[in-house]
């Protein structure tokens, strides 16, 4: 089987270059044309060799995706289902915002975290996505909207700190200034709570930013919500979460999906002060996306705001997420279900 070459960081692919009987620098001009150019093909390398272009024809794919569906919302938010070439789809969402393009990627094919208001669960975990598989979402959009995307968020279907190994690889490729050059401050991972996984990233000395899918203030309904929360409850994070702001200075953002009657009224915004306060973070509060069949619905707007009035008048720093791309089934694996 060809090899991926998007799952290759620059030096590894010298490596493979010189295995090949190729100089280095050639390494240098391929990763320029994959990443920052975003070619389809190796005959569009057109400073290449015709014989060095042939030994990567037969060594190496380019891993390009097809693209089985594509819903544009009124707001401007683009989802896509992409072919990921072995009979498996994912996710990838493009939004617009202010400050630019933001794209929200998937890091595996299903999810085993079984998060109840999460339209994922339900779809078997299939396996984890390799670096170039996540990259390949960026550059085919990148493509597809002849754009260039400014920020990624690590929110589409699976767990990305369960697949911490290629995460952090992409994110390296993704930052190398030779490529994307997209810079870990624009970069944002979204976990469930995998507390050895966050000392890790506390320890990986990189500029990303981490928000954490809190969702109740109370073991008892996060293990009801989330199931990760039985094997680490609310206290095993929040201290991971503090080791994580001391080693790092960095803010975490914690995700709040309010839903109606269930985690959305005033006591539940109060265990939320007591248990965040003197932290250095901010809250997102997101209003869930009705999942179909789902137990689930969204909060009123009233209680939403009053949530938030309450906790900004108690020092903790929150505001209400937009709603992008409602009209498109834009909660993670809403659409890939609907092609199931
Ligand atoms: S919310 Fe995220 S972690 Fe939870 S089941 Fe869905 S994809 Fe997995």
């Amino acid at each position: 089987m060809k090899k991926n070459i998007k799952d290759y960081n620059l030096d590894e692919l010298k490596e493979e270059f010189i295995k090949l009987g190729e100089k280095p620098y050639r390494a240098e001009q391929v990763f320029k044309w994959i990443h920052e150019i975003n070619v389809k093909s190796f005959s569009e390398m057109t400073n290449i060799s015709l014989e060095l272009r042939e030994k990567l024809e037969k060594e190496f794919t380019l891993c390009i995706y097809n693209i089985i569906r594509k819903q544009e919302s009124k707001d401007g938010t683009k989802k896509y289902l992409f072919d990921v070439l072995d009979g498996n789809a994912i996710e990838t969402v493009l939004m617009e915002y202010k400050h630019g393009k933001s794209i929200c990627v998937s890091s595996q094919i299903g999810c085993k975290m079984g998060c109840k208001f999460c339209a994922s669960t339900g779809i078997e975990f299939v396996r984890s996505l390799t670096p170039g598989e996540i990259i390949e979402q960026v550059l085919a959009v990148q493509r597809d909207e002849n754009v260039k995307v400014s920020n990624l968020v690590f929110m589409g279907i699976g767990e990305p700190l369960d697949n911490y190994d290629n995460v952090m690889k992409a994110i390296k490729i993704l930052n190398n200034p030779k490529g994307i050059n997209m810079g870990a401050r624009h970069i944002s991972i979204s976990t469930s709570g995998l507390v050895p996984k966050i000392y890790d990233l506390a320890d990986e000395n990189i500029q990303c930013t981490l928000s954490i899918s809190l969702h109740a203030t109370t073991d008892e309904k996060r293990s009801a919500l989330m199931p990760v929360n039985n094997a680490y409850n609310i206290e095993e994070l929040m201290k991971a979460c503090k080791y994580y702001i001391e080693k790092t200075n960095k803010r975490i953002s914690f995700e709040y999906a309010l839903a109606k009657d269930n985690n959305d009224n005033l006591e539940d915004a109060k265990q939320l002060v007591k248990l965040l306060k003197g932290m250095l973070c901010h809250v997102n509060l997101i209003p869930i996306n009705k999942i179909e069949n789902g137990k689930f619905t969204k909060s009123t707007n009233e209680n939403i705001l009053k949530f938030r009035d309450y906790l900004n008048d108690n020092g903790i720093v929150a505001t209400v997420r937009r709603e992008l791309g409602s009209d498109i089934d834009a909660a993670c694996g809403q659409l890939r279900r609907k092609n199931l």
